[in-house]
């Protein structure tokens, strides 16, 4: 199964993929970790990404879209797999597409993990202060989050237009919204 999983930031993406990626036995590919990873790596793309991920702004599309085509190579990804953090913008979304639709393993659904607003910034508060991830400072945050309300949202409207969307209910505690989307996987 190749799933999209869109949220905003906070909006438990990443723990929720974790989840689903054992339910189905699957590859879990966030774009968020692989640039992470480099950024650790001080590989030429960590060192063009890192300020960028620091001040919480998009990564360029080029960069982002290569490393993912090279992680979609890796033969763990051949049963299936769940992007988590791509794409974040329209021209992110058409170029999964073409590159999907290139490797014959076009996406089967796409789902968004709704929570609403006010949630995201506490729970944002809440890991910044656990986890003390570079990008969670408050003006950060701040940037991220009007960044996907600028540009992430819009990929939410074109998969909705594409009948390939479910949405589901993202409040409450974890494993209840694994359950709620391992059934709108229908696997449960
Ligand atoms: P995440 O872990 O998904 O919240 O991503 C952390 C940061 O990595 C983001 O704030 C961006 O700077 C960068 N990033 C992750 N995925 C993408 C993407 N698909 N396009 C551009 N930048 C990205």
């Amino acid at each position: 199964m190749r799933i999209v999983f869109l949220g905003a930031p906070g909006s438990g993406k990443g723990t929720q993929a974790t989840n689903v990626k054992a339910a189905l036995a699957i590859a879990h590919i966030s774009t968020g970790d692989l640039l992470r990873e480099q950024v650790r790596a001080h590989t030429a793309l960590g060192r063009q990404a890192k300020a960028v991920m620091e001040a919480g702004k998009l990564v360029s599309d080029a960069l982002v879209l290569g490393m993912l085509e090279a992680r979609l190579a890796e033969a763990d990804t051949a049963a299936g797999f769940i992007l988590d953090g791509y794409p974040r913008n329209l021209v992110q979304a058409a170029a999964l597409d073409a590159l999907l639709a290139r490797i014959e393993q076009p996406l089967d659904l796409v789902v968004l993990i709704d929570v609403p607003n006010e949630l995201i910034v506490t729970r944002l508060a809440g890991r910044a202060a656990e986890e003390g991830r570079q990008d969670d400072t408050p003006e950060t945050v701040r940037a991220r989050l009007q960044i996907y309300a600028e540009q992430t949202a819009p990929v939410i409207e074109f998969y909705r237009r594409g009948n390939r969307l479910v949405v589901v209910d993202g409040v409450g505690d974890m494993a209840a919204v694994s359950a709620r989307i391992l059934a709108a996987l229908r696997i449960l």
